[in-house]
């Protein structure tokens, strides 16, 4: 049984990786799509597709989850909503379940026909991108305390603090 986990992970945290966690105890294989992978540098979007697979392969290697067990595929966006759950099945691997909480990626899939399940909710007030962004960009050490160590170490590397900052101007 495999399983789809679609997501923009801007960046990867400790929410995200208890989702995919709890999908590995249902799947045998996770495809971990990261979405809208042609942005980058924008603040709602600041990581390149190529810096969140480093991020999310990095922090699957610190917590010892076999590398046999997860695909991690980026994949641009479409303008077409209504065609994106076939868009996505034709760049990956088959899969039997999607599993997600954004209500348009359920929305898209359960209309293709494709079954659905909700993770449940992970500390979210904190576990949450806009809010570790937002600790970013106000330069508030706390957003280490919400994401790997492989996370940090990616973003420190790539100056990904600092580009935020100059985002926001
Ligand atoms: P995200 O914000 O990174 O979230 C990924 C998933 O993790 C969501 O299901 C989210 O649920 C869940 N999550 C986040 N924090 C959690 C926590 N603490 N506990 C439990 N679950 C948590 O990514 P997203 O914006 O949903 O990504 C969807 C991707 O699909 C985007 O790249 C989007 O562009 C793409 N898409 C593209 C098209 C198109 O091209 N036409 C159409 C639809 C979707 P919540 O939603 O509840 O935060």
């Amino acid at each position: 049984m495999r399983g789809l986990y679609p997501g923009r992970f801007q960046p990867f945290h400790y929410g995200h990786l208890s989702v995919v966690k709890w999908a590995l105890e249902k799947v045998d294989e996770l495809i971990i799509l990261i979405g809208s992978a042609q942005e980058s540098h924008t603040l709602t979007n600041p990581f390149t597709a190529g810096e969140r697979i480093e991020m999310i392969k990095n922090t699957l290697s610190e917590y010892d989850i076999p590398s046999n067990r997860f695909y991690i595929i980026p994949l641009p966006d479409i303008s077409m909503n209504s065609i994106w759950a076939y868009h996505v099945k034709s760049y990956v691997p088959r899969f039997h379940k999607v599993i997600g909480r954004n209500p348009l990626v359920i929305r898209l899939f359960k209309e293709a026909g494709v079954e659905t399940e909700n993770p449940p909710e992970f500390d979210r007030i904190n576990y949450n991108s806009t809010y570790i962004r937002k600790l970013i960009i106000e330069n508030d050490s706390r957003w280490k305390k919400l994401v790997p160590k492989s996370v940090i170490e990616v973003i420190e590397e790539i100056k990904g603090d600092k580009r935020l900052r100059e985002i926001v101007g």
